[in-house]
């Protein structure tokens, strides 16, 4: 079996900019993607707060040319999820499903995904009203009158995109002040279709076929009441996605992969970056950043490696 040099799993930013750095520096590299390229930065619509592009690009675009720039220079890109992760002697057995790869290093870049808000209704009616991707979603919610929960730069940001359909669109938050960044908050609260329901939950999402109700719940007086909508949208942000290493590297107490002295995991040779790493900002730009620094980590450590 031919060892790979690199092995990256995860092809959001942090995952593909490692790629980029790793092929051009002529190490022999795969990424493992169990779904679209581009990670949480591909359903979005867009991004204004990446350098260089200053009337903005969309989410889905930007996924595009990283990942047509990573291949240029030799990436190896594999549509398959990694199952598991096995240490060797100075090397590690990677498997999937189908297959199984040896490498010499390992870049963890999986990234994280959007939490649930686990009320009765949801799981019943997801795809039929309730939705976790405005990009994907929001077409079809044209003319209709929609709620979207949580209050941080995710509800904020796809709310105003949500805008471009829905004709009514209450952001529903648990607190009284907005988490999000002060830019979003402004244009939310400028734009006429949003209006607010402060220091509120959704306790059940209830339709037949489709969201046709909320129950919603005032945490203040604790008051319930009902709240016709057509659609639910989720944004109440986003856990680790790293089961896979759970056991092998350590984890902190939110399950984020801790590294050390600067992007190392635990194990010697496997290397975090991006947003499934204890302490990351969780931005494009610094999930890139890591990503650059990852790879150029992990070469030098393939530089010190007994040949
Ligand atoms: P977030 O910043 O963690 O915000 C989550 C929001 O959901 C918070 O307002 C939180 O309320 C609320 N929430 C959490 N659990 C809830 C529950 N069970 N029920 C009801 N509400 C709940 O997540 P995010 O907005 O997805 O953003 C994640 C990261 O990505 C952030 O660092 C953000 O800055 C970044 N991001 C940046 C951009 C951009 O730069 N344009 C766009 C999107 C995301 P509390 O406020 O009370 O905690």
């Amino acid at each position: 079996m031919a060892v790979s040099d690199i092995i990256i799993i995860g092809g959001g930013g942090a995952g593909l900019t490692a790629a980029l750095y790793a092929s051009r520096a002529k190490l022999s590299t795969l990424l493992f993607e169990k779904l679209t390229p581009g990670g949480q930065i591909a359903l979005t619509d867009i991004v204004e707060n990446y350098p260089g592009f200053p009337e903005a690009i969309t989410g889905g675009e930007i996924s595009q040319r990283m990942e047509e720039q990573a291949k240029k220079y030799g990436t190896q890109l594999l549509y398959e999820e990694v199952k598991s992760i096995h240490p060797k002697n100075n090397s590690f057995e990677v498997r999937t499903s189908n297959q199984s790869h040896e490498t010499k290093s390992v870049i963890l870049a999986m990234g994280a995904s959007f939490r649930t808000l686990a009320v009765p209704g949801e799981k019943e009616l997801t795809g039929k009203g309730v939705s976790y991707c405005a990009t994907c979603d929001g077409a079809f919610f044209k003319e209709k009158e929609i709620i979207v929960v949580g209050g941080g730069d995710s509800a904020m940001q796809e709310g105003l995109f949500l805008t471009r359909f829905a004709t009514k669109l209450s952001v529903v938050h648990r607190r009284d002040k907005l988490r999000a960044s002060p830019i979003l908050q402004e244009r939310a609260q400028k734009n006429p279709r949003i209006n607010f329901i402060w220091d509120t939950v959704v306790e059940k999402i209830e339709g037949d076929k489709k969201v046709q109700n909320v129950k919603l719940k005032n945490i203040k007086n604790n008051s319930v009441r009902d709240f016709r909508t057509d659609g639910v949208f989720v944004f109440v942000g986003h856990d680790p996605n790293s089961s896979l290493v759970k056991g092998l590297v350590e984890l902190d107490e939110k399950g984020y992969v801790k590294t050390f002295n600067t992007l190392k995991t635990s194990v010697r040779g496997i290397f975090a970056a991006g947003e499934i790493r204890s302490g990351a900002v969780k931005q494009l730009v610094s999930a890139c950043g890591e990503g650059c620094e990852a790879a150029l980590e992990a070469q030098a450590y393939l530089e010190d490696l007994p040949s």
